[in-house]
Protein backbone atom coordinates (compact mmCIF):
# COMPACT_ATOMS: atom_id res chain seq x y z
CA UNK A 1 0.00 0.00 0.00
CA UNK A 2 0.97 3.11 -0.74
CA UNK A 3 0.40 5.89 1.85
CA UNK A 4 -2.12 8.61 1.55
CA UNK A 5 -0.72 11.76 0.17
CA UNK A 6 3.34 10.46 0.35
CA UNK A 7 3.55 10.63 -3.07
CA UNK A 8 3.37 14.09 -5.37
CA UNK A 9 2.49 13.84 -9.03
CA UNK A 10 4.42 16.19 -10.52
CA UNK A 11 3.46 17.41 -14.66
CA UNK A 12 -0.48 16.96 -16.07
CA UNK A 13 -1.34 13.73 -17.04
CA UNK A 14 -3.42 13.04 -19.69
CA UNK A 15 -6.72 11.67 -18.58
CA UNK A 16 -6.79 7.98 -18.84
CA UNK A 17 -3.62 7.71 -17.10
CA UNK A 18 -4.52 10.64 -14.43
CA UNK A 19 -7.85 7.67 -14.13
CA UNK A 20 -5.26 4.83 -13.52
CA UNK A 21 -3.36 6.87 -11.08
CA UNK A 22 -5.88 7.75 -8.74
CA UNK A 23 -7.71 4.46 -8.73
CA UNK A 24 -4.55 3.09 -7.39
CA UNK A 25 -3.04 5.84 -4.81
CA UNK A 26 -3.90 9.39 -3.61
CA UNK A 27 -1.30 11.74 -4.28
CA UNK A 28 -0.84 15.53 -4.23
CA UNK A 29 -0.63 16.98 -7.65
CA UNK A 30 1.76 19.83 -8.61
CA UNK A 31 1.14 20.80 -12.58
CA UNK A 32 3.80 23.01 -13.21
CA UNK A 33 7.05 21.73 -12.02
CA UNK A 34 8.24 24.97 -11.35
CA UNK A 35 5.36 25.77 -8.72
CA UNK A 36 6.61 26.13 -5.42
CA UNK A 37 5.79 22.31 -3.66
CA UNK A 38 2.27 22.09 -1.87
CA UNK A 39 2.69 21.54 1.85
CA UNK A 40 3.41 17.88 2.60
CA UNK A 41 5.50 15.22 3.42
CA UNK A 42 6.73 13.60 0.05
CA UNK A 43 8.93 10.34 -0.31
CA UNK A 44 7.99 10.07 -3.54
CA UNK A 45 7.30 11.79 -6.73
CA UNK A 46 5.01 10.16 -9.66
CA UNK A 47 6.00 11.85 -13.06
CA UNK A 48 6.19 11.36 -16.76
CA UNK A 49 9.48 11.37 -18.75
CA UNK A 50 8.32 14.47 -20.95
CA UNK A 51 8.25 16.47 -17.75
CA UNK A 52 11.45 18.45 -16.85
CA UNK A 53 12.11 18.02 -12.89
CA UNK A 54 13.99 21.28 -11.94
CA UNK A 55 17.16 20.92 -9.06
CA UNK A 56 14.62 23.79 -7.72
CA UNK A 57 11.63 21.57 -7.38
CA UNK A 58 13.92 18.76 -5.48
CA UNK A 59 15.52 20.63 -3.30
CA UNK A 60 12.26 21.89 -1.62
CA UNK A 61 11.81 18.03 -0.53
CA UNK A 62 14.21 16.99 1.73
CA UNK A 63 13.00 13.65 2.43
CA UNK A 64 12.45 12.29 -1.02
CA UNK A 65 13.52 9.11 -1.67
CA UNK A 66 12.11 8.04 -5.27
CA UNK A 67 11.18 9.25 -8.43
CA UNK A 68 9.18 6.89 -10.66
CA UNK A 69 8.64 8.46 -14.27
CA UNK A 70 6.23 7.15 -17.00
CA UNK A 71 8.49 6.54 -19.99
CA UNK A 72 11.42 5.59 -20.71
CA UNK A 73 13.45 8.48 -21.11
CA UNK A 74 15.04 10.11 -18.33
CA UNK A 75 16.66 12.55 -19.94
CA UNK A 76 14.57 15.17 -18.40
CA UNK A 77 15.61 14.22 -14.82
CA UNK A 78 18.71 15.80 -12.93
CA UNK A 79 20.82 12.58 -12.59
CA UNK A 80 23.84 13.88 -10.97
CA UNK A 81 21.38 15.84 -8.02
CA UNK A 82 19.43 12.20 -7.56
CA UNK A 83 22.87 10.05 -7.10
CA UNK A 84 24.11 12.94 -5.12
CA UNK A 85 21.74 12.67 -2.45
CA UNK A 86 20.92 9.15 -2.83
CA UNK A 87 17.76 9.31 -4.75
CA UNK A 88 16.21 6.60 -6.21
CA UNK A 89 14.76 6.65 -9.54
CA UNK A 90 12.70 3.95 -12.55
CA UNK A 91 11.35 4.43 -15.85
CA UNK A 92 8.65 2.17 -17.87
CA UNK A 93 11.23 0.39 -20.65
CA UNK A 94 10.18 -2.39 -22.55
CA UNK A 95 5.69 -1.82 -22.12
CA UNK A 96 6.51 1.04 -24.86
CA UNK A 97 8.36 -0.75 -28.03
CA UNK A 98 5.00 -2.12 -29.34
CA UNK A 99 3.83 1.49 -29.92
CA UNK A 100 6.63 3.40 -30.24
CA UNK A 101 8.00 0.62 -32.93
CA UNK A 102 4.33 0.80 -34.49
CA UNK A 103 4.41 4.35 -34.51
CA UNK A 104 8.28 4.55 -36.49
CA UNK A 105 6.89 2.12 -39.08
CA UNK A 106 3.62 4.68 -39.61
CA UNK A 107 5.73 7.69 -39.83
CA UNK A 108 8.13 6.00 -42.01
CA UNK A 109 5.98 4.52 -44.45
CA UNK A 110 3.83 8.47 -44.32
CA UNK A 111 7.16 9.40 -45.30
CA UNK A 112 8.32 7.29 -48.40
CA UNK A 113 4.33 7.05 -49.50
CA UNK A 114 3.83 10.43 -49.19
CA UNK A 115 0.72 9.66 -47.20
CA UNK A 116 -0.46 13.31 -45.88
CA UNK A 117 -0.03 14.74 -49.11
CA UNK A 118 -2.17 11.66 -50.79
CA UNK A 119 -5.01 12.10 -48.10
CA UNK A 120 -5.17 15.75 -48.92
CA UNK A 121 -5.00 14.67 -52.73
CA UNK A 122 -8.49 12.85 -52.74
CA UNK A 123 -9.88 14.98 -50.28
CA UNK A 124 -9.57 18.89 -52.27
CA UNK A 125 -10.80 17.10 -55.36
CA UNK A 126 -7.69 17.18 -57.03
CA UNK A 127 -7.58 13.00 -58.10
CA UNK A 128 -9.99 14.08 -61.41
CA UNK A 129 -7.96 16.71 -62.66
CA UNK A 130 -3.77 15.24 -62.04
CA UNK A 131 -1.72 12.39 -61.34
CA UNK A 132 -0.38 11.48 -57.60
CA UNK A 133 3.30 11.59 -57.83
CA UNK A 134 5.31 8.56 -57.94
CA UNK A 135 6.81 7.86 -54.55
CA UNK A 136 9.73 5.30 -53.22
CA UNK A 137 9.27 1.38 -51.87
CA UNK A 138 10.97 0.17 -48.78
CA UNK A 139 11.30 -3.48 -50.04
CA UNK A 140 14.92 -3.34 -51.03
CA UNK A 141 15.95 -0.33 -49.04
CA UNK A 142 18.80 -0.41 -46.11
CA UNK A 143 17.46 0.93 -42.85
CA UNK A 144 20.01 2.05 -40.36
CA UNK A 145 19.30 2.46 -36.89
CA UNK A 146 21.05 4.49 -34.39
CA UNK A 147 20.54 3.29 -30.73
CA UNK A 148 20.13 -0.36 -31.35
CA UNK A 149 18.91 -0.78 -27.82
CA UNK A 150 14.70 -2.42 -26.57
CA UNK A 151 13.39 -0.43 -29.16
CA UNK A 152 16.07 -0.14 -31.81
CA UNK A 153 16.18 -3.92 -31.51
CA UNK A 154 12.13 -4.49 -31.75
CA UNK A 155 12.52 -2.29 -34.78
CA UNK A 156 14.99 -4.40 -36.61
CA UNK A 157 12.78 -7.24 -35.91
CA UNK A 158 9.16 -5.82 -37.28
CA UNK A 159 11.47 -4.25 -40.20
CA UNK A 160 13.06 -7.38 -41.07
CA UNK A 161 9.78 -9.19 -42.86
CA UNK A 162 9.59 -6.36 -45.09
CA UNK A 163 12.93 -7.01 -47.01
CA UNK A 164 15.32 -4.74 -45.95
CA UNK A 165 18.69 -4.72 -45.14
CA UNK A 166 19.41 -3.57 -41.29
CA UNK A 167 22.61 -1.75 -40.18
CA UNK A 168 23.24 0.03 -36.88
CA UNK A 169 25.30 2.82 -34.79
CA UNK A 170 25.53 2.15 -31.40
CA UNK A 171 28.82 2.67 -28.35
CA UNK A 172 28.73 -0.46 -28.69
CA UNK A 173 28.59 -3.82 -31.29
CA UNK A 174 26.01 -6.29 -30.23
CA UNK A 175 25.52 -10.00 -31.13
CA UNK A 176 22.75 -9.04 -33.77
CA UNK A 177 22.71 -10.41 -37.92
CA UNK A 178 23.03 -6.72 -38.26
CA UNK A 179 25.90 -4.46 -39.84
CA UNK A 180 27.38 -2.34 -37.47
CA UNK A 181 29.47 0.92 -38.30
CA UNK A 182 31.67 2.65 -35.63
CA UNK A 183 30.23 6.30 -36.91
CA UNK A 184 27.08 7.69 -37.23
CA UNK A 185 28.07 9.30 -40.70
CA UNK A 186 29.25 6.11 -42.16
CA UNK A 187 25.96 4.57 -41.50
CA UNK A 188 23.87 7.08 -42.65
CA UNK A 189 26.14 6.90 -46.12
CA UNK A 190 25.36 3.26 -46.38
CA UNK A 191 22.06 3.96 -45.33
CA UNK A 192 18.39 4.73 -47.20
CA UNK A 193 16.77 5.28 -43.74
CA UNK A 194 17.95 6.46 -41.00
CA UNK A 195 15.88 6.03 -37.87
CA UNK A 196 16.68 7.38 -34.00
CA UNK A 197 16.03 5.20 -31.28
CA UNK A 198 18.76 6.49 -29.50
CA UNK A 199 18.51 8.28 -25.68
CA UNK A 200 18.35 12.18 -25.58
CA UNK A 201 20.85 14.09 -23.14
CA UNK A 202 24.06 15.57 -23.14
CA UNK A 203 25.69 12.61 -25.35
CA UNK A 204 23.87 12.04 -28.26
CA UNK A 205 23.29 15.82 -28.56
CA UNK A 206 23.22 17.14 -32.12
CA UNK A 207 24.47 13.78 -33.32
CA UNK A 208 22.68 14.12 -36.80
CA UNK A 209 24.74 17.13 -37.69
CA UNK A 210 25.24 18.58 -40.85
CA UNK A 211 27.70 16.00 -41.80
CA UNK A 212 24.90 13.30 -41.17
CA UNK A 213 22.28 14.48 -43.54
CA UNK A 214 25.25 15.14 -45.95
CA UNK A 215 26.48 11.29 -45.38
CA UNK A 216 22.50 10.43 -45.84
CA UNK A 217 22.04 12.25 -49.26
CA UNK A 218 19.29 13.59 -51.27
CA UNK A 219 17.69 9.88 -51.49
CA UNK A 220 18.01 9.27 -48.26
CA UNK A 221 14.95 9.45 -45.59
CA UNK A 222 15.53 10.40 -41.53
CA UNK A 223 12.85 9.14 -38.98
CA UNK A 224 13.26 10.51 -35.36
CA UNK A 225 11.28 8.54 -32.56
CA UNK A 226 14.05 9.63 -30.18
CA UNK A 227 14.69 12.80 -28.73
CA UNK A 228 14.38 15.99 -30.53
CA UNK A 229 17.66 17.34 -28.71
CA UNK A 230 19.86 14.37 -31.19
CA UNK A 231 19.57 16.15 -33.68
CA UNK A 232 20.41 19.62 -35.37
CA UNK A 233 17.54 21.08 -36.33
CA UNK A 234 18.92 24.55 -38.13
CA UNK A 235 21.04 21.81 -40.33
CA UNK A 236 18.16 19.50 -40.88
CA UNK A 237 16.06 22.22 -41.51
CA UNK A 238 18.90 23.39 -44.43
CA UNK A 239 19.04 20.10 -46.03
CA UNK A 240 15.46 19.22 -46.37
CA UNK A 241 14.58 23.00 -47.80
CA UNK A 242 17.30 22.93 -50.24
CA UNK A 243 16.06 18.73 -50.60
CA UNK A 244 20.13 17.75 -49.77
CA UNK A 245 17.98 14.90 -48.05
CA UNK A 246 15.00 13.49 -49.32
CA UNK A 247 12.62 13.94 -46.49
CA UNK A 248 12.13 13.69 -42.73
CA UNK A 249 9.39 12.25 -40.48
CA UNK A 250 9.44 13.51 -36.60
CA UNK A 251 7.91 12.61 -33.65
CA UNK A 252 10.06 14.60 -31.57
CA UNK A 253 10.95 18.37 -31.24
CA UNK A 254 13.69 20.52 -29.95
CA UNK A 255 10.94 22.67 -28.75
CA UNK A 256 7.73 20.61 -27.85
CA UNK A 257 5.25 21.67 -28.10
CA UNK A 258 5.96 24.56 -30.15
CA UNK A 259 8.29 23.28 -32.81
CA UNK A 260 10.24 25.67 -35.46
CA UNK A 261 7.60 27.18 -37.98
CA UNK A 262 9.58 26.42 -40.34
CA UNK A 263 9.32 23.03 -40.26
CA UNK A 264 5.21 23.68 -41.23
CA UNK A 265 6.46 25.26 -44.67
CA UNK A 266 8.35 22.39 -45.74
CA UNK A 267 6.51 19.43 -47.85
CA UNK A 268 8.92 17.17 -47.45
CA UNK A 269 8.36 16.22 -44.02
CA UNK A 270 5.77 14.19 -41.88
CA UNK A 271 5.27 15.55 -38.37
CA UNK A 272 3.42 14.18 -35.39
CA UNK A 273 3.06 15.40 -31.87
CA UNK A 274 5.35 13.18 -29.62
CA UNK A 275 3.17 10.11 -29.75
CA UNK A 276 5.60 7.28 -30.12
CA UNK A 277 3.73 5.80 -26.65
CA UNK A 278 0.36 7.27 -26.77
CA UNK A 279 -1.91 4.09 -27.33
CA UNK A 280 -4.38 3.63 -24.48
CA UNK A 281 -2.99 -0.19 -24.12
CA UNK A 282 0.79 1.36 -23.68
CA UNK A 283 0.09 4.61 -21.02
CA UNK A 284 -1.82 2.49 -19.20
CA UNK A 285 0.76 -0.25 -18.91
CA UNK A 286 3.12 2.69 -18.47
CA UNK A 287 1.30 3.97 -15.67
CA UNK A 288 0.56 0.77 -14.00
CA UNK A 289 4.48 0.07 -13.91
CA UNK A 290 5.52 3.61 -12.21
CA UNK A 291 2.96 2.84 -9.87
CA UNK A 292 4.28 -0.77 -9.28
CA UNK A 293 7.34 0.57 -8.55
CA UNK A 294 6.62 3.39 -6.57
CA UNK A 295 4.63 0.20 -4.81
CA UNK A 296 7.92 -2.13 -4.26
CA UNK A 297 9.84 0.97 -3.18
CA UNK A 298 6.84 1.28 0.01
CA UNK A 299 7.06 -2.35 0.56
CA UNK A 300 10.60 -1.90 1.10
CA UNK A 301 11.74 -4.12 -1.92
CA UNK A 302 14.06 -3.17 -4.76
CA UNK A 303 12.62 -1.34 -7.49
CA UNK A 304 11.51 -3.31 -10.30
CA UNK A 305 12.68 -1.43 -13.41
CA UNK A 306 15.24 1.24 -11.78
CA UNK A 307 17.31 3.45 -13.85
CA UNK A 308 21.11 2.42 -13.58
P1 LIG B 1 17.58 1.57 -24.45
O1 LIG B 1 17.16 0.14 -24.39
O2 LIG B 1 18.41 2.13 -23.35
O3 LIG B 1 18.32 1.78 -25.85
C1 LIG B 1 19.07 2.89 -26.16
C2 LIG B 1 20.14 2.46 -27.14
O4 LIG B 1 20.85 3.63 -27.55
C3 LIG B 1 21.17 1.49 -26.53
O5 LIG B 1 21.38 0.42 -27.41
C4 LIG B 1 22.42 2.33 -26.39
O6 LIG B 1 23.60 1.59 -26.63
C5 LIG B 1 22.23 3.33 -27.51
N1 LIG B 1 23.01 4.53 -27.31
C6 LIG B 1 23.45 5.10 -26.15
N2 LIG B 1 24.20 6.17 -26.41
C7 LIG B 1 24.26 6.28 -27.76
C8 LIG B 1 24.91 7.17 -28.64
N3 LIG B 1 25.69 8.17 -28.18
N4 LIG B 1 24.75 6.98 -29.97
C9 LIG B 1 23.99 5.98 -30.43
N5 LIG B 1 23.37 5.09 -29.65
C10 LIG B 1 23.50 5.24 -28.33
O7 LIG B 1 16.32 2.52 -24.54
P2 LIG B 1 14.93 2.23 -25.29
O8 LIG B 1 13.96 1.71 -24.32
O9 LIG B 1 15.19 1.49 -26.55
O10 LIG B 1 14.50 3.76 -25.64
C11 LIG B 1 15.33 4.52 -26.49
C12 LIG B 1 14.89 5.97 -26.52
O11 LIG B 1 13.69 6.11 -27.25
C13 LIG B 1 14.55 6.59 -25.15
O12 LIG B 1 15.69 7.00 -24.43
C14 LIG B 1 13.67 7.76 -25.55
O13 LIG B 1 14.45 8.92 -25.70
C15 LIG B 1 13.09 7.34 -26.90
N6 LIG B 1 11.63 7.16 -26.81
C16 LIG B 1 10.81 7.97 -27.53
C17 LIG B 1 9.43 7.82 -27.46
C18 LIG B 1 8.50 8.69 -28.26
O14 LIG B 1 7.39 8.94 -27.82
N7 LIG B 1 8.89 9.11 -29.46
C19 LIG B 1 8.89 6.87 -26.61
C20 LIG B 1 9.75 6.05 -25.88
C21 LIG B 1 11.13 6.20 -25.98
P3 LIG B 1 24.15 0.44 -25.64
O15 LIG B 1 23.18 -0.69 -25.76
O16 LIG B 1 25.49 0.11 -26.18
O17 LIG B 1 24.15 1.07 -24.27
Amino acid sequence: MIPVNSVLQVGSFPEMMQAEVDQRLKAVRLTNPHDPVPAGTFEAILTRSSTPIPTALLQQIPGLKVIACCGVGYDNLPLDYLKEHGIQASTTPGVLNDAVCELGIGLMFALLRNLPAADQFVRSGQWPKAIFPIATTLAGKTVGIVGLGRIGQDLAKRLTPFGVQIAYFGPSQKDVPYAFFNSVSALAKACDILILTCPGGPETEKIINAEVLEALGSKGFLVNIARGSVVDEPALLSALSQKRIAGAALDVFENEPSPDAAFMKLDNVVLAPHIGSATSETRQAMTRLAIQNLEAFFRQQPLLTPIK
